[in-house]
């Protein structure tokens, strides 16, 4: 039998894997689920992959209490690459239980997709690595490690911390980050940028007070109203970032995003335009963008005919590749305070910083990459960007500087990912781990 075939009969084991790690409700939250449904995940994890050769499994606890499966796989051949293989088995709390057409918890499948929380995201990648070593057997030429994370969805870094602090362990010369996915289902692609992010607060104070609106508005400078001036100089009328200082003019050079399909990836309405001068690509990949997050002011309901003395928002700017994230972030304090007008007193706290990150694609695991790809969906392997960050492979990149740092998986648009009814597409775990397998198969460094 061949490789394809052999995993088409594993598909069913697949499954029945799938649904018991789904069952496990393992979001690490302890103020939303019990550790020990984290526990279990892992402990799962870990007999897994005994099974297909690997040793020294053990859970390694990181510094935000979270545990991290570890284990290894070494081949015959001590002169043999070294492959980690990553994911997590942490998960999205299922947030409104009743916006979910089936149990969260349990696998289900609806037209051919198997639904629950993690289905994708990214148990179905943890799966996908099993199914792929599953269909090799003993045949598995390069050195293998393994680590899957129990606390990427929380943002804490425990395992970025355990990195640096065990850059020994995971050291390999190729990383298979699997915690993303296709253009579109049967379009292969690897996830080779990343946009950073730079966050900040902006507080405007004009008042010592609040003051009535009928006695002092016209002359009494307002605080909100200096903070949505502010605010609206951060874009011009196409919905462009405009940001002194910053580059918004750059362009994508990979796979397009087709606008019907982003309109509808992302639910925009009739009529609602999309945003700026370029491309989706470019705006989505290749250019700033800034989003608020927040706005401090009275609400609607118990608001009172007053003039607000100050008033503060929270700012997100996704930072493309080739831009510095921290001269990003200057650059939005500098234009923030630039934009203030009548002399109201601005203040910028700066808050979370990540770099972007650009993968190589000129090394022999990305052509191994993108030849597996293609022998398994039978056509070309396209290179996506993501518009979020992945701090996790700016601290591989940085620890590993010589390793080559691939993003593949199952999780295509169609997953619904971090949403309500979370799917996967199980021909998409055939057609990865059959690539995957290939790849492990053909890649000799
Ligand atoms: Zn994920």
């Amino acid at each position: 039998m061949g490789l394809r075939a052999d995993i088409d009969a594993l598909m069913g084991r697949a499954r029945t894997d799938l649904a018991e790690l789904v069952a496990i409700p393992s979001v690490a939250d302890p103020r939303q689920f019990p550790p020990r449904e984290c526990t279990r995940a892992a402990n799962w994890v870990v007999d897994r992959f005994a099974e297909v050769g690997f040793t020294g499994l053990s859970l390694r606890e990181t510094s935000d209490g979270s545990n991290a499966v570890y284990g290894v796989r070494p081949c015959a051949d001590p002169d043999a690459p070294t492959v980690l293989l990553y994911a997590h088995y942490d998960v999205q709390p299922p947030l409104d239980e009743a916006e979910w057409s089936t149990p969260p918890f349990a696998l289900t499948e609806v037209n051919g997709r198997w639904y629950g929380r993690g289905a994708a995201d990214c148990k179905g990648n943890i799966v996908m690595h099993l199914t792929a070593l599953r269909a090799l057997g003993d045949d598995i030429p390069v050195n293998l490690k393994l680590i899957v994370e129990g606390s990427e969805e929380q943002g804490t870094g425990g395992l970025e911390d355990f990195v640096e602090r065990h850059p020994g362990l995971l050291k390999a010369d190729t990383i298979l980050v699997c915690d993303t996915g296709n253009a579109a289902v049967g379009v292969p692609a690897a996830t080779v940028t990343l946009r950073g992010l730079a966050n900040v607060v902006v507080t405007v104070g004009a008042l010592a007070g609040e003051v009535h609106s009928g006695m002092f508005g016209g002359p009494a400078p307002d605080a909100l109203a200096a903070l949505i001036h502010i605010l609206s100089s951060l874009r011009d009328r196409a919905g462009n970032t405009t940001i002194a200082g910053l580059d918004n003019t750059r362009t994508w050079t990979g796979a397009p995003y087709p606008d019907a399909q982003f309109r509808a990836d992302a639910g925009l309405h009739d009529g609602v335009a999309l945003l700026g001068d370029g491309t989706v690509a470019d705006m989505l990949w290749a250019r700033p963008a800034v989003t608020v997050l927040g706005i401090d002011c009275p609400p609607v309901v118990g608001s009172a005919a007053a003039i607000q003395p100050r008033a503060r928002a929270r700012l997100n700017l996704r930072v493309p590749p080739g831009t510095d994230a921290a001269k990003a972030q200057d650059a939005l304090i500098t234009h923030l305070h630039a934009a203030a007008p009548w002399g109201v007193r601005v203040t910028v706290e700066p808050e979370a910083l990540g770099q972007p990150f650009e993968a190589r694609t000129g090394g022999p695991a990305f052509r191994a990459l993108a030849a597996a790809m293609h022998e398994s969906y039978g056509r070309e392997m396209a290179t996506l960007g993501q518009g979020g960050s992945i701090p996790l492979c700016n601290v591989f990149a940085s620890t590993y500087p010589e390793a080559e740092i691939i993003l593949i998986g199952v999780e295509e648009p169609l997953a619904a990912i971090h949403a309500p009814n979370e799917s996967v597409d199980p021909a998409e775990i055939a057609r990865m781990a059959h690539a995957e397998a290939l790849f492990l198969r053909h890649y000799r460094g």
